[in-house]
């Protein structure tokens, strides 16, 4: 039997706590914060999309950073099998559209419940308004913690588990890292993933509150695209945001921070240029002395037809029977390709998750342990995997915690 502790009492680190202990290890859990699972409560918008219903195989195409090295984890503990934890801990599950599981409650706080009831029957030890300052190393092998108060703990094995750095008001403030680093291990490099633009052009801001579903939109970096995928986007006070653009900020967060990127957005995805064109010179022929803005109001939704006047320097007034052959093709070109120039994304406040974080070099993807220090296993959200919105991160968090928790011998 070994003596763990586990530093941090998110996802990842509950779980690890409450596999080790049920293994018959002695667990003590540290958490910094005054109650357990901060994150779980806001996950989810307070619903707790804890998982998804997939296959394993479907999993894997949704992570964006290294989902190879989470091939032991995923298959050690699956989505499957977590539902069944949660289950089995009292708490039904529904599942959803795009098979993303929640607690049928509707209650983010009946995950974090039915871990604390799992670590409790296991007897995990837990400790609030604990916070770890620093490792013990020697020799290359783990040896116990030191507290921020100075005071020390000793055990065999330590699992790290204290999150990313966003959302830090949750309490992911990048201690891991810290600690990590000071003891010569990799960390990479930190980006806010899964997080709104900020952009460019002012009239941008006009659009503030509305919302576009099935709309199709293309990042290009330069000449290459780098995202395209169809979906829902929202326009906010300072930019783009909605479930499209949190999708396309994982896959181009890296490349924002030198320069700027183009947003092409496909305002009717469903209808070819041809198509489109036709419809146009339908209403134009059934309501040739309507105007402009008549025929912008029918193709466009909210203050998008006063973008598209801005932005084409079209009359409003003009009767339809007048528009040349230019104009018409202005307008297809801009329903079909309206761009919006990305400057930044938003900061780790307001990321959902963290890009970025300890190499997976760094540590054997069978154990979740070190490869320098002996006896230190590191979970969660503190590597560097990231996945997609739908449940994927905080199955991450769940099966790289289990394994971890799973390996310590
Ligand atoms: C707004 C929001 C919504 C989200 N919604 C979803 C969702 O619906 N579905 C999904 O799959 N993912 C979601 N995520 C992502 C998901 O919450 C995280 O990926 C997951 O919580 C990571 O778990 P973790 O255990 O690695 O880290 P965390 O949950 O961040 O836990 C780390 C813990 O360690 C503690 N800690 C840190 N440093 C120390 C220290 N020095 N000493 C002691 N304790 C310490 C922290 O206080 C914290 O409790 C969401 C994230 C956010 C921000």
């Amino acid at each position: 039997m070994s003596r763990v502790i586990v530093v941090g009492g998110g996802a990842s680190g509950m779980m690890a706590a409450f596999r080790a202990a049920k293994n018959g290890h002695e667990v003590l859990l540290l958490e910094k914060n005054v109650k357990l699972g901060k994150k779980i409560y806001i996950t989810g918008k307070g619903r707790c999309n804890f998982t998804n219903a997939c296959d394993v195989q479907d999993f894997f195409s949704n992570v964006v950073s290294n989902p190879k090295f989470l091939y032991s984890a995923l298959y050690a503990f699956d989505p499957q099998r977590m539902m069944d934890f949660v289950e089995g801990e009292g708490v039904p599950v529904k599942v959803e559209r795009g098979k993303r599981a929640f607690p049928r409650s509707d209650h983010a706080s009946d995950i974090t419940k039915a871990l604390e009831s799992a670590m409790k029957k296991a007897n995990v030890e837990v400790r609030l308004n604990a916070c770890v300052s620093s490792l013990l190393v020697s020799d290359n092998r783990i040896n116990g913690v030191v507290m921020s108060d100075g005071n020390q703990f000793s055990c065999d094995d330590v699992i790290l588990a204290t999150g990313g750095v966003s959302y830090p008001s949750t309490g992911s403030t990048g201690d891991g890292h810290r600690m990590l680093s000071s003891e010569g291990i990799a960390v990479t490099e930190l980006y806010p993933a899964l997080v709104p633009f900020e952009t460019e052009e002012k009239d941008i801001t006009k659009l503030q509150g509305l919302s576009l579903k099935n709309v199709n939109l293309k990042v290009f970096d330069g000449k290459k695209i780098c995202f395209d995928d169809f979906g829902e986007m929202l326009f906010t006070h300072f930019g783009i945001s909605g479930p499209l653009v949190l999708s396309a900020s994982s896959h181009v967060t890296k490349i924002l921070k030198d320069k700027k990127i183009t947003v092409s957005v496909d305002l009717k995805p469903a209808l070819s240029h041809e198509k489109l064109e036709q419809r146009i010179i339908r209403e134009i022929n059934e309501n040739p002395k309507k105007s402009f803005a008549f025929l912008l109001r029918r193709l466009l939704p909210g203050k998008m037809p006063e973008v598209f006047f801005e932005r084409l320097s079209f009359d409003e007034t003009k009767n339809l029977s007048d528009m040349t052959r230019v104009e018409r093709s202005l307008l297809i070109n801009t329903l079909k390709n309206f761009r919006i120039t990305v400057n930044a994304t938003g900061g780790f406040k307001e990321a959902i998750i963290t890009q970025g974080g300890v190499s997976v070099k760094e540590v054997t993807p069978s154990t979740m342990e070190s490869k320098k220090i002996r006896g230190l296993y590191i979970c969660g959200e503190l590597l560097d995997v990231d996945a997609l919105t739908g449940g994927f991160n905080l199955q991450i968090a769940f099966s790289t915690g289990y394994l971890a928790g799973e390996s310590i011998r």
